[in-house]
C-alpha cells in the first residue's frame, strides 16, 4: 500500500468571516479527544478541540482522577491524571489546533461545503467532525445547603489536592469519587471529614479498608444540613442521628467538595440528525456516522461488539481522524505513514 506524502506545513487554525475555521472538529476532550488531537497534527489537519468541561480528560479526570488504570497499552499502571497529562502533552505538540475548554458543541448546521457547529461561544466551520462526547457533557449533583458558596469554597472537583495542603476538608457522598477524594486529601489537608446520609458506601472494598484505616472521619446517617462564612465558606452544619434525637454540629472548613456524582447526556448532540443506538451514536467500520463527515469515537460511539474502553476508543480515534482526512482528500491513503518515519512524530 502507498502512503500519502505528509504535507510539509499544515494548515493551521483560521478565521472566515469571523468563524474559526478548521479541517476538523473534536468534540469533546476526553482521553479520545485528546487521542484524536494527536492523530490530526499528525495527519496535518488543523483541529478546533471544544470540550464543555475547563479542563480536559473527561471521565478520567472528573470521576477518577487518582486511580490507577491497569489496561492501556505500554502502561503497566499509570494513574488517570498522569494519563491525561501525558495525552494532553502528545495533543498539544502541534500548535495549528485551538483549544476551545469550557464550550459546549450546541447546533450543527450545513453552509455552502461545510458543517458549522455553534458552541456556546462562537461558530466553527469545519470540513469534518469527530464526536468524542464520551457519555454526553457532565451535570454534577447538587449539595443544595451550600449552593451559595459555589466556586467560594464549595467545589464539585477537587484538581490537585496538594493545592489544599493544610485546610479543614468535608467531602460529602458515598461513592467512589468520595471515598478516593477522601483518601487523596487526607494525606495533605488538615483534616478531613467525610459526611455520608447513609451507613452503606457504595464504593471498591479496598479503599473502603484504606478509608477506615485512615484518618479520614466519618459521618454517616449524616447530612449537609447549612452552611456560613463571608466570603467564602468557613463551616457547615451536618446534622446526624444522636441518642436523644438529631444532633446538628458546625465543623469548621475551609473547604468543602461535592462529591454526590454527576448525571451526563448527549444534550444537544443528541438532535444533530445522526442515527443512534441507545445512547450511544451508531458508526461503522470507518467510524463514520449516517452524517457525511461526522465520525465519532470512544464512548459515544456504538457498534455490535462494542466495549467501552480507553484503548478501543484509542483505535477508533485514528480510525476516525484517518477517514476524515480522506473525506476532504480522497484520492489520498486512509494510511498516514509511520510515525516512527518523522521526526519527533511531529511536523
Ligand atoms: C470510575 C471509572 C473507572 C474507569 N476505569 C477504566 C479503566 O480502568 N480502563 C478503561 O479502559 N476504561 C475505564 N473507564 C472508562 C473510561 O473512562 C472511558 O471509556 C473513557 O473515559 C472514554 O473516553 P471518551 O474520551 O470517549 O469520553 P469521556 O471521557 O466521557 O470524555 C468526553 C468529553 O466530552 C465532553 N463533551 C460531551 N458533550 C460535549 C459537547 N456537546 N460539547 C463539548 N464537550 C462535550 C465531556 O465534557 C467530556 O469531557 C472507567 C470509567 C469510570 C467512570
Amino acid at each position: 500500500m502507498t502512503t500519502t506524502p505528509l504535507p510539509a506545513a499544515p494548515a493551521a487554525a483560521r478565521e472566515h468571516d469571523g468563524d474559526l475555521a478548521v479541517d476538523v472538529t473534536i468534540i469533546g476532550a476526553g482521553p479520545v479527544g485528546l487521542y484524536a488531537a494527536y492523530y490530526a497534527g499528525f495527519r496535518g489537519m488543523s483541529a478546533a478541540v471544544v470540550e464543555a468541561l475547563d479542563a480536559p480528560g473527561g471521565q478520567i479526570s472528573t470521576l477518577y482522577p487518582e486511580k490507577n488504570v491497569y489496561d492501556v497499552a505500554g502502561f503497566p499502571a499509570v494513574s488517570g491524571r498522569e494519563l491525561v497529562e501525558r495525552l494532553t502533552t502528545q495533543a498539544r505538540q502541534f500548535d495549528q489546533h485551538a483549544w476551545l475548554m469550557g464550550e459546549r458543541a450546541e447546533l450543527l448546521d450545513r453552509e455552502d461545503d461545510r458543517w458549522v457547529i455553534t458552541t456556546s461561544e462562537r461558530r466553527i466551520r469545519t470540513t469534518s467532525i469527530v464526536v468524542c462526547a464520551g457519555i454526553g457533557s457532565f451535570v454534577p449533583r447538587p449539595l443544595p445547603a451550600c449552593k451559595a458558596f459555589l466556586g467560594r469554597g464549595v467545589t464539585y472537583q477537587v484538581g490537585d489536592p496538594a493545592q489544599h495542603a493544610g485546610k479543614d476538608v468535608v467531602v460529602v457522598g458515598g461513592g467512589d469519587s468520595a471515598v478516593d477524594w477522601a483518601l487523596a486529601l487526607a494525606d495533605v489537608a488538615r483534616s478531613v471529614t467525610l459526611v455520608h446520609r447513609r451507613t452503606h458506601f457504595r464504593a471498591h472494598g479496598h479503599s473502603l479498608d484504606l478509608l477506615r484505616a485512615s484518618s479520614v472521619r466519618l459521618l454517616t446517617e449524616a447530612e449537609v444540613s447549612a452552611a456560613h462564612g463571608e466570603d467564602r465558606v468557613q463551616s457547615v452544619e451536618v446534622t446526624y442521628p444522636g441518642a436523644d434525637g438529631p444532633q446538628t454540629e458546625t465543623i469548621p472548613c475551609d473547604l468543602v467538595v461535592a462529591a454526590l456524582g454527576f448525571t451526563a447526556n448527549l444534550g444537544p448532540l443528541a438532535s444533530w440528525g445522526m442515527d443512534l443506538d441507545g445512547r450511544a451514536i451508531r458508526t461503522d467500520r470507518f467510524s463514520a456516522t449516517s452524517l457525511p463527515g461526522v465520525f465519532a469515537a470512544g464512548d459515544v460511539s456504538g457498534f455490535d461488539g462494542k466495549a467501552s474502553l480507553i484503548a478501543v476508543g484509542f483505535g477508533e480515534a485514528a480510525t476516525a481522524i484517518n477517514n476524515a482526512f480522506i473525506h476532504a482528500h480522497p484520492d489520498a491513503s486512509v494510511s498516514p505513514g509511520h510515525s516512527s518515519d518523522q521526526a519527533g512524530g511531529a511536523r
